[in-house]
């Protein structure tokens, strides 16, 4: 009996305690934890516990030039009209000087813009025009173009904008791609040199774009959104491909500026660095590319200082109070850690702050633009007219 009572004390005090003790907090891994990490990504929500601080930046420390909207475009990519006097109030508020809407189209369309949103507040929207694919397969495209361009600096245009679509989407009669350096175009980026109209170039898309939509993709949520969006396949050039033909232009072309939209290569600004370094003549812009930036914001902020006369700011987002702070905290401070304008709908990541010094702010924030569009020479000096 005795002894019994020994081995229930045993068992209670010292053995049985120390077996709880190491099955509550024990070093090895659950047996089952792969089969029961089951958790819809969809519903993955963790919330930082991080403590970081922040600092938020409502208005711009110097008057900004947005040289990437869409807002009231003719081209419809804006999701919503707003009346232009609450543009022209949101950017007082915010210290935004200029808006380029860079979607104007050309002709009738363009007049439309350029009557509702320039011509009632000077300075404040500059508009850019665009080439009409539907002509390509014209034997005359190139001078029919050429035709159109001049024809839209006279309505106002201050710069060429080309969308992606050039390098993967546009096809002549034959269903062949165009490719970002067929000679067809040469005349059009001649001629934007002779205005002195900059060319806004968008070349490729994200690298994840280019690979394919499975576990390994990181931007696999976004592509599930937006499965129009996967460049993936042996139908389309691969990225460096499309970058490679872009650059091409940039050498056979060096009287023409051109800005490098987007960055061109984000993700690789070794090699964005490599190209600001070989062709003098073009400016790069981060529009919708805070994400791609903010979550490598050391290396991001060499490029910036190292090329703080090529680089633009750019947003290319739904005009407002959110987007524009968002992107102030993110050059404007040091703060780590926190979501980029719309994150974490590009990939699940988070960004930290750039903490720009004034000079290299104020150079990205408006003085390079307004370099940029300083060089018009409009039709006069192009045509002698
Ligand atoms: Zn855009």
């Amino acid at each position: 009996m005795r002894r019994l009572l020994r081995a229930a004390f045993l068992l209670t005090w010292v053995l049985l305690p120390s077996r709880l003790l190491y099955s509550q907090i024990g070093y090895k891994s659950a047996p089952d934890a792969a089969q029961r990490k089951t958790l819809l990504l969809r519903d993955f929500q963790p919330k930082s516990m991080l403590h970081a601080g922040a600092n938020p930046v409502p208005r711009a420390r110097f008057p900004v030039i947005d040289v990437h909207q869409h807002v009231n475009d003719a081209l419809g990519i804006s999701d919503e009209h707003m009346p232009a006097e609450k543009v022209v109030a949101m950017m007082d508020q915010l210290n935004i000087q200029t808006i380029v809407i860079l979607t104007g189209m050309w002709g009738d369309r363009l007049q439309k813009v350029m009557d509702e949103m320039v011509k009632p507040y000077p300075g404040r929207f500059l508009v850019f025009t665009q080439i009409d694919w539907s002509k390509i397969d014209d034997p005359h495209f190139g001078s029919l173009m050429v035709g159109q361009i001049d024809d839209a600096v006279r309505r106002g245009a201050r710069g060429l904008k080309v969308l992606k679509d050039l390098g993967l989407g546009v096809r002549d009669q034959s269903g062949k791609l165009i490719a970002v350096d067929d000679p067809r175009l040469d005349p059009i980026w001649e001629e934007c040199g002779r205005l002195g109209i900059p060319v806004s170039i968008h070349s490729g898309d994200p690298e994840a774009f280019f690979h394919p939509l499975d576990a390994t993709n990181e931007r696999y949520e976004e592509l599930i959104e937006h499965p129009d969006w996967s460049f993936y396949g042996p139908q389309f050039p691969s990225l460096q491909q499309v970058l490679e033909a872009r650059n091409r232009i940039f050498a056979k072309h060096p009287n023409t500026t051109f800005v490098s939209l987007h960055m061109g290569w984000p993700e690789n600004l070794d090699w964005v660095a490599q190209m600001l370094h070989h062709y003098p003549n073009v400016y790069v812009e981060f529009g919708a590319r805070e994400a791609e930036l903010g979550r490598q914001p050391r290396r991001t902020r060499k490029l910036f200082l190292d090329y703080q006369d090529r680089v633009l700011f750019g947003t290319d987002n739904s005009a407002g109070p959110a987007l524009y702070s968002n992107y102030f905290r993110w050059l404007e401070t040091g703060d780590e850690y926190f979501d980029y304008y719309d994150g974490p709908a590009q990939g699940r990541w988070t960004i930290s702050g750039l903490e720009l010094p004034d000079p290299v702010l104020q150079k990205i924030y408006h003085r390079n633009a307004e370099k940029l569009f300083s060089r018009f020479k409009g039709l006069k000096a192009a045509r002698g007219e």
